[in-house]
């Protein structure tokens, strides 16, 4: 096994720049543990040899003819199947897509790619980022490298364990209820979920367009931010794209990563740590909040009443708005059809059609959207979940009032074995209790290894004002300087 493959992106990127080990030779190195490992593991959905070659030759060149390149140039990348990539397979985990080679780049791998990282290929997500154990991926669940056996979170199991499975240095997620944070926490890496409209979500297959939130995925929290900095900013292609430049992410984990949080105040949320969470999350929370306390954090307990209807809420607007976004596979489009064999009407293809193409879960959200949003029952159930979000915001306002960021275990449980909450839709869901609220309030949130329980991985969640990102990082990088990074057991 190649040494390279257990580098940060930073470390790579100053070999590269520095002309010390090729972009190539870095690819390389991890196309081979793909092959190595991702029959076991099975993060990758598809791997692009040929383009990631390609681009890391491309770099080699650059940099050869004495350009100067930027702070990632040679890092290869995965990115979550979400997101669209030019003449290569889109299938955002679901039959429905399956064979789809977009025509264009969706804004955040344009970035990539003008940033000279390396696209190693797509990664297993649950379809249509509906899940959180990737379960519900059409092509098979990915495993969690802690534990073959268990899984890796989701939607975005898949970018969180090719990192933990040393497979990619980076990746890319998207996180609408939690899909970034929660992987992140039970396969022990960072993941961030930036500010609402902070990235662009222009070639982002839409689940929940007010949620919908692509971000960094890595092992440190300084790469999180070196990513976060590439792929953020204003992007004219999205309306609800933030007209500001991305807030000092990198500068803030640096400093952050001096161990010194005086004048930092934190709140620890009361209604995300009590009964909900194992006792183990719970512990190894506990301890992480005393080292935060020691490096000068203030540390006072902060009430959000409202939060425990995030999730209920959460499960109106989410399926509503996906009941209206995914009304556009029809057959006709994009990717399968069925059934068109010329004596069926159009409603015959697209019922049969989305009937073969879409999976349990997928069904199951447009079926209870189509009914919140129907006459007669579009004020009790979507018009009060929006009422809920709006005390949620308040929750959050207040709370920022008092402290800088706040903070709570990512999960109430850690990694749980594959199958163990498939039969009870209800289950699953509970795996997001403590993420869907940032997603409701559009601020950012990050998840950091903060400790083990029973062996497997505990995340700490740091949350912030919207465009108040830097603060998340500092402190999740504060907090990294003192609990280390955690590796699995080897493959
Ligand atoms: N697990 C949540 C859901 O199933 C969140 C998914 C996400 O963030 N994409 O909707």
């Amino acid at each position: 096994m190649s040494e390279l493959i257990k580098l940060t992106a930073t470390e790579i990127a100053g070999l590269v720049a520095k002309g010390e080990t090729s972009a190539v030779e870095v690819t390389q190195a991890h196309l081979d543990r793909i092959a190595a490992v991702d029959d076991r593991v099975h993060a990758f959905l598809h791997v692009d040899t040929e383009g990631a070659l390609a681009a890391a030759r491309r770099v080699d060149e650059r940099r050869a003819a004495g350009e100067e390149l930027g702070p990632l140039a040679g890092v290869p990348v995965a990115v979550k199947d979400v997101l669209t990539t030019k003449g290569v397979p889109t299938t955002v985990g679901s039959k429905i897509l399956e064979g789809w080679r977009p025509p264009y780049d969706s804004t955040i791998v344009q970035r990539l790619r003008d940033a000279g990282t390396v696209m190693l290929g797509k990664t297993n997500m649950d379809e249509f980022a509906m899940g959180s154990s990737t379960e519900y991926s059409a092509y098979g669940p990915t495993h969690n490298p802690w534990d073959l056996d268990r899984i890796p979170g989701g939607s975005g199991g898949g970018s969180a364990a090719a990192l933990a499975a040393y497979e990619a240095p980076l990746s890319i997620g998207s996180d609408t209820g939690g899909s970034i944070r929660q992987p992140g926490a039970v396969t022990g890496t960072v993941g961030a979920k930036p500010t609402y409209g902070g990235t662009s979500r222009y070639g982002l297959v839409a689940f929940s367009s007010s949620l919908d939130t692509p971000g960094p995925c890595a092992r440190t929290v300084l790469d999180a931010a070196l990513l976060h900095q590439v792929i953020g900013g204003h992007d004219p292609r999205d309306s609800t794209s933030i007209p500001q430049p991305v807030p000092d992410v990198v500068g803030a984990a640096k400093l952050g990563a001096t161990g010194d949080l005086t004048g930092v105040k934190l709140g620890v949320v009361t209604e995300f740590t009590g009964e909900g969470a194992e006792p183990g999350v719970l512990a190894a929370f506990r301890e992480s909040v005393d080292a935060l306390a020691k490096l000068g954090a203030e540390i006072v307990e902060v009430s959000c009443p409202h939060f425990r209807y995030a999730l209920p809420a959460y499960y109106l607007i989410a399926p509503s708005e996906c009941s209206s976004n995914l009304a556009r596979f029809d057959g006709v489009r994009f990717g399968l059809r069925v059934g068109d064999d010329g004596n069926r009407s159009l409603e015959e293809v697209m019922s049969l059609t989305r009937e073969a193409g879409f999976g349990a879960e997928v069904k199951r959200r447009i079926m209870i959207g189509t009914y919140a949003l129907s006459s007669g029952y579009y004020d009790a159930y979507y018009g009060q979940a929006q009422k809920v979000r709006t005390l949620i915001t308040r929750d959050f306002t207040a709370a920022f009032e008092q402290v800088d960021a706040l903070i709570s275990p990512t999960t109430p449980f850690v990694a749980f074995p594959i199958g163990a909450r498939t039969a009870d839709p209800y289950q699953m869901y509970l795996a997001d209790l403590f993420t869907i609220p940032t997603n409701l309030y559009g601020g950012p949130g990050i998840s950091v290894p903060c400790g083990l329980s029973d062996g497997l991985p505990v995340g700490l969640q740091v949350m912030a004002p919207t465009m108040a990102d830097d603060r998340m990082y500092r402190v999740a990088a504060a907090l990294e300087s003192v609990v280390g990074t955690f590796t699995p057991p080897a493959l």
